[in-house]
């Protein structure tokens, strides 16, 4: 009998901590897509940012496993976190494509990023594992640097002003992330005493 392809949608983040954009985009890409399901991956070492101290791999998937654990339609993998060092969207989607031999894979990012795609690591081989979806705000508008045809689309996320950078420096300053992040996440930043270090 002949089976329907999985569709299955990847969600690459710091999450440091993960926010309701994220999870709202996840949500939003599944149901416009079809998605069977969505597979949020904590980095490992973010080399893209250096320039700052990210919380430990454990807090950031924990936090990630959390704030995903109610919807049926989302897992969390440790590829990114148990391969070590850096991480490389490419690696990424290898292991994803390994694990799901079948499977047709969606890759799920901010236009931000999507926007520096070229600076990526094995560039086109990335769109010949994946479809690429970009993320943006409403108003936010994307110039194309060249996109494979058909290799990119892009779909607006409604109302979403979160961003980790803005949750981190609440927390430094002692003003509440309720409503940003869910609530086992604030639970989780006050149990850990993450993000308390205003220089991070
Ligand atoms: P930081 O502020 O530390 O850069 P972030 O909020 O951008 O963190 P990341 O973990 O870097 O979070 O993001 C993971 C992915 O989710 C990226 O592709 C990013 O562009 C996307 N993303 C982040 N915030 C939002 C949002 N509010 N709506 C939709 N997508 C988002
Ligand atoms: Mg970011």
């Amino acid at each position: 009998m002949h089976q329907a392809k999985q569709r299955i949608g990847v969600m690459g983040g710091t999450f440091d901590p993960i926010h309701h954009g994220h999870l709202v985009a996840a949500s939003e890409v599944a149901s416009l897509f079809h998605l069977d399901e969505v597979v949020f991956v904590p980095t490992g070492q973010p080399w893209q940012k250096e320039d700052r101290t990210v919380s430990a791999a454990e807090d950031r998937y924990l936090m990630t496993v959390i704030a995903t654990a109610s919807n049926p339609q989302f897992s969390v993998s440790r590829s990114d976190i148990d391969r070590g060092g850096r991480t490389y969207t490419i690696d990424t989607l290898r292991d994803l494509r390994a694990e799901h031999p079948k499977a047709d894979l969606f890759f799920i990012t901010g236009a931000d990023a999507l926007a520096q795609i070229f600076s990526w690591r094995n560039a086109g081989e990335l769109f010949s594992l994946a479809h690429f979806i970009g993320v943006t705000r409403p108003g936010h508008t994307l110039s194309d640097p060249g996109f494979p045809e058909g290799g990119v689309s892009l779909v607006e996320v409604p109302a979403l002003a979160i961003s980790s950078t803005d949750c981190r420096q609440r927390v430094a300053k002692g003003d509440p992330v309720w409503y940003l992040v869910p609530d086992g996440v604030v639970r989780y930043i006050d149990k850990r005493a993450l993000y308390r270090d205003t220089s991070g």
